[in-house]
C-alpha cells in the first residue's frame, strides 16, 4: 500500500524520506523529532532486503486464503498508542498475515485477541478487539512497538535485521523517556533489545543483565535519575497461548504491575 493513499492511520506521505540503508535508518531515526514523524518514516523503511522483499510477497502473491480478496498494507508497522504514554509494550515483530495485513500492531490475529482483550480488562484499551485499522480501537497510557516492524519469515528476524532495526526502538525510547514509567517486554526479543537500548541511551541497568521470564521485573534508572520498571511477560503467540504456557490470568497479572 503506498503511503498517502487513504489507509486509516497512515502517518506517511509520498513525501516522507525513505531509508534504504542501515545508515540511513540512524539518520531519519535521530531527526524523527516528534513520534508522529518517526511514525512516518518507520513505515516507508526499506533498509533490510529480505524483509522487504518477504513482506511485500506475502502482501501480493502470498496472502492467506481467508484474506484473499483484502488489501494488504505490505510496509513496516508504527507504534500504535498515544504519544506520551507512561507505559511502553515492546513486542517482536509484525506478523505476516496480521499487522503485514492490516498496518497496526497485533491487529487482525489471534495474538491481538489476547493483548487487547488483557489491555482492555486492564482499562488501556476502548475495546477488547482488534480487527482492523478503522475500527475506532483507541489506547489510553499505552504504547505498543516492537523490536523489529517488518514481519519476518517464520517470525525470526536475522542478528542483522535486529541491528539494522534498533535505531527506530533507540528513538522510541529517547521521545518516551520524560513520562516513561514501565515498559512491558513481550518476548526474551523485546527484553534483550529494550535492555541493550536503554544501555545505549546511558540508563543504569542492574548488573548481572536481569534474565527475562514471565512476571520478571528489572529496576532501571534514566540519567536523571527517574526509576522506570521493566517486566516481562511470555509472548502472546499462538504457540503460547495455545499451549497453555501463557494464560489470561498470568497476563492480567503483569499487565496490573505496569
Ligand atoms: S525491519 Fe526495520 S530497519 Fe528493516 S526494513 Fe523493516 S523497518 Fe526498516
Amino acid at each position: 500500500m503506498p503511503p498517502g493513499t487513504g489507509w486509516p492511520g497512515d502517518p506517511a506521505g509520498p513525501q516522507t524520506p525513505v531509508a534504504r540503508t542501515p545508515a540511513q535508518v540512524v539518520r531519519l531515526a535521530r531527526a524523527a523529532g516528534s513520534v508522529r514523524d518517526l511514525d512516518a518514516a518507520i513505515t516507508v523503511c526499506r533498509a533490510c532486503p529480505r524483509l522487504v522483499q518477504w513482506r511485500e510477497t506475502v502482501a501480493t502473491t502470498g496472502r492467506r486464503a481467508s484474506f484473499a480478496d483484502q488489501p494488504y498494507w505490505g510496509r513496516p508497522a508504527a507504534g500504535f498508542g498515544p504519544a506520551g504514554a507512561p507505559v511502553l509494550v515492546v513486542g517482536l515483530a509484525p506478523a505476516a498475515n496480521g499487522a503485514n495485513r492490516t498496518g497496526r500492531m497485533f491487529t487482525g490475529d489471534r495474538s491481538g485477541d489476547w493483548i487487547y482483550a488483557a489491555l482492555h480488562r486492564g482499562g488501556y484499551a476502548t475495546r477488547a478487539t482488534s480487527e482492523h485499522a478503522g475500527d475506532g480501537l483507541e489506547l489510553q497510557g499505552i504504547r505498543i512497538v516492537s523490536a523489529v516492524r517488518c514481519a519476518p519469515p517464520q517470525n525470526k528476524p536475522t542478528t542483522v535485521e535486529k541491528a539494522t532495526c534498533a535505531p527506530w526502538l533507540h528513538r522510541e525510547l529517547e521521545l518516551a523517556a520524560p513520562v516513561l514509567r514501565s515498559i512491558l517486554a513481550l518476548g526474551s526479543i523485546g527484553w534483550d533489545a529494550t535492555l541493550r537500548t536503554v544501555r545505549e541511551m546511558g540508563w543504569t541497568v542492574p548488573r548481572p543483565k536481569p534474565r527475562f521470564g514471565h512476571g520478571a521485573q528489572a529496576g532501571l534508572l534514566t540519567p536523571d535519575g527517574r526509576a522506570v520498571r521493566l517486566v516481562g511477560s511470555y509472548h502472546v503467540s499462538q504457540q503460547n497461548t495455545f499451549t497453555g504456557k501463557l494464560t489470561e490470568q498470568m497476563l492480567d497479572a503483569v499487565i496490573a504491575v505496569l
